[in-house]
């Protein structure tokens, strides 16, 4: 790959990422001026004095964000974002001692996603020191709670400038052109239907969170002598943006549950309607809301906690709907399948999709860039997951993981490759290039 543009810089990438993975930056209790502890706070001040003394102008919302920035003032902007907070070292002794060997970075925050925010950085700097002047501002935003839920992006985007274009440095290349719906609810049942003698499906208490697709659960029966027995299903762990990767122990274990019900001459109203409503597709088709659109593939559904206790059930249900879908009807759907079964819905939650065509200027001017730099020829991605885009209007994900890189995001060993910091260093700062001219002539 071609990453000859950004090698001068590489001393000083590497410098910058190393200082950096060296604070910890978790979330941590809220301060006066900094709602998520010191660690991000630390890390962001950090940053923007590297900016600073690069020769940017920069800026700070509140203890919730940052932002860095050059070009003509009275301009509009464009630009990148990235997040500096990190999750927890989770067992990790050397999260936050940064190692350079056999051409990794390695350290907590490498890959997510403090490499990528230092490679936007040199990007932007590289095209300073060439004297570009660019028909745009462009400006690097920095959030500080991409890991809890973004309320950083919540903050920077109701108090701050918007960028006319962007993209998030936080994900795959090439460009992630669409990111499916996510809608989760609880289901609940709390009749109780069990006999009240014979064998019966009497508790259970499994998975751990609803985007988690559970690899084991566990049933506890009683059997027709009044004894009590538990009941192990193993499927296979996996992530609920990609079902096809794993299988889901508590449906499986609700069939299980069925059959040996039926088996015992015994009977559960409970069980007989969770299996109608539930089975063991993860295509929504028990809910009557399977199907498919032409850029994002199928629905898929994901039960991820499941909790029964004195006859009374709640399960944790995680959708992703296709991007052209529209979430009234999809409930409409839902609610008409529920009706008459006694399970009813809570804690309800949807986060829209997001979709921009390929014709889309964003998705042609990223893919560009893309192209040019890296020389490959890779297609827009459409996904499950949802990503650090969504959290600001006229963005999207872009890079820095090649389709072929490992990745340990979140994990013990996190790291990312001199190669690919360079190489998506000289993509972003052709695509900040790129995006300035072209909205800067609108
Ligand atoms: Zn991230």
């Amino acid at each position: 790959m071609s990453e000859q543009k950004m090698f001068t810089y590489r001393e000083a990438i590497l410098d910058t990422l190393q200082k950096l993975i060296r604070v910890k930056s978790e979330k941590s209790a809220a301060l006066p001026g900094m709602p998520f502890g010191e660690g991000p706070a630390e890390a962001l001040r950090v940053f923007l004095e590297e900016a600073s003394a690069l020769g940017f102008r920069t800026g700070e919302s509140s203890g919730y964000a940052g932002w860095l920035e050059f070009g003509p003032l009275d301009k509009p902007m464009v630009g990148a974002v990235c997040h500096l907070d990190v999750v927890p070292a989770q067992g990790w002794p050397r999260a936050y001692e940064p190692e350079l060997r056999d051409g990794l970075v390695i350290g907590r925050g490498s890959m997510d996603d403090k490499g990528p925010a230092v490679a936007v950085l040199y990007a932007m700097k590289s095209l300073l020191d060439e004297g570009v002047e660019p028909a745009c501002r462009i400006r690097l935003i920095l959030g500080l709670d991409e890991e809890s839920g973004s309320s950083c992006m919540a903050w920077y985007t109701e108090h701050e400038e918007l960028p006319l274009a962007a993209f998030t440095a936080d994900a795959d290349f090439p460009v992630i052109n669409g990111e499916k719906g996510h809608w989760t609810f609880d289901l609940v049942w709390d009749e109780d239907t069990r006999p009240e003698q014979g064998f019966t499906l009497w508790s259970a208490h499994n998975g751990t969170r609803g985007n988690v697709i559970p690899g084991e659960a566990v049933l506890t029966y009683r059997l027709t002598d009044g004894s009590f027995e538990e009941i192990e299903t193993i499927g296979k762990m996996g992530h609920a943006s990609m079902p096809q990767l794993a299988k889901n122990a508590i449906q499986y274990a609700l069939a299980d549950a069925l059959a040996r019900t039926r088996e015992a001459d015994s009977s559960n109203r409970f069980l007989e309607q969770a299996s109608q409503v539930l089975g063991t597709a993860f295509d929504g088709s028990g809910l009557g809301i399977a199907g498919s659109d032409e850029p994002s593939g199928e629905l898929t559904l994901n039960v991820g906690i499941f909790d029964y206790n004195d006859g009374q059930a709640r399960f944790r249900i995680d959708i992703r709907y296709p991007v052209t879908w529209d979430i009234e009807d999809l409930r409409a759907k839902r609610d008409l399948a529920l009706a008459g079964t006694g399970f009813s819905c809570e804690n309800e939650g949807d986060s829209a999709p997001l979709f921009r065509p390929v014709e889309d200027p964003l998705v042609q001017v990223l893919m560009e860039a893309y192209r040019k730099v890296s020389g490959r020829d890779d297609q827009p991605l459409r996904i499950g997951g949802g990503t650090y885009a969504r959290a600001v209007p006229n963005t999207l994900a872009f890079g820095p993981t090649f389709p072929e890189d490992e990745n340990l995001c979140h994990q013990k060993g996190e790291y990312i490759t001199e190669d690919t910091l360079l190489t998506a260093s000289g993509i972003y700062r052709e695509a900040l290039l790129a995006m300035a001219e072209h909205y800067g002539k609108q």
